[in-house]
């Protein structure tokens, strides 16, 4: 059974670079779509959801950073490789403070750009997707445990964190109190469900605008719960 194949967002306004990228990722068995500027590169990788996104910094309309820095803010959360220029040192560093995951410098090889896209597909666990969320004034961030409201600090334990992470993967779906324990406590802790609607309580105390009346993690009657973010 044959997998399915990566999907690799190009935006690169150089035609014939653009061209040649496109073609060698199609050889190796990619599924490519391309845009040639930064709007286009938001909306494109918006709709089309790639599984990874080749930015090209030196972009029309939208820089390669603004672009990386608004699929960040729309909580595109798939690894993005910024092209740039060898000289731009102080790029490395903007694009990586923007969201950026790596940076591949022009001239570059083909054969590393390739492995490094490979590389970052396949560090790309489920569990690592989830390294950004955000929903209503709430910002997350997996990767430090930091979670803040309007930009003020939640306070969220790790525990939380993990509650959080598991309710935004199974987001729309029924979320039941056995699922959490096993997935957020583990088997071998054995804690009772009563446990489980404690830390839903306090979580709700910290994320919603009336805990008692919650819109993102709402009660299931009988079943437990369900994330509506
Ligand atoms: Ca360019």
């Amino acid at each position: 059974m044959e997998a399915k194949p990566w999907k690799l967002l190009i935006v690169e306004d150089e035609p014939e670079l653009a061209m040649g990228l496109r073609d060698n990722f199609e050889m190796e068995g990619f599924s490519v779509v391309a845009a040639a500027d930064g709007e286009q590169a938001v909306s494109c990788a918006m709709d089309e959801q790639p599984d990874l996104v080749l930015l090209d910094v030196m972009l029309p309309r939208l820089s390669g950073f603004e672009a990386c820095r608004e699929l960040r803010q729309r909580g595109f959360s798939k690894p993005i490789v910024m092209l740039t220029a060898r000289s731009q040192e102080s790029d490395i560093v903007t694009g990586l403070e923007l969201g950026a995951d790596d940076y591949v410098t022009k001239p570059f090889s083909i054969r590393e750009l390739v492995a490094r896209v490979r590389a970052h597909l396949r560090r790309h666990t489920p569990k690592a997707e989830l390294d950004r969320y955000e929903f209503g004034e709430i910002s997350l961030d997996f990767r430090n445990y930091s979670g803040t409201r309007a930009g003020l600090d939640l306070g969220l334990s790790p525990r939380e964190f993990e509650m959080l992470r598991y309710l935004i993967q199974h987001r729309g779906e029924p979320v039941t109190r056995e699922d959490l324990l096993e997935h957020v406590w583990g088997l071998h802790d054995y804690p009772i469900t009563r446990t489980v609607d404690n830390h839903i309580a306090k979580l709700r105390q910290k994320i919603e605008d009336e805990p008692a009346e919650p819109r993102w993690i709402v009660t299931l009657h009988r079943s437990g719960y369900k994330f509506l973010g």
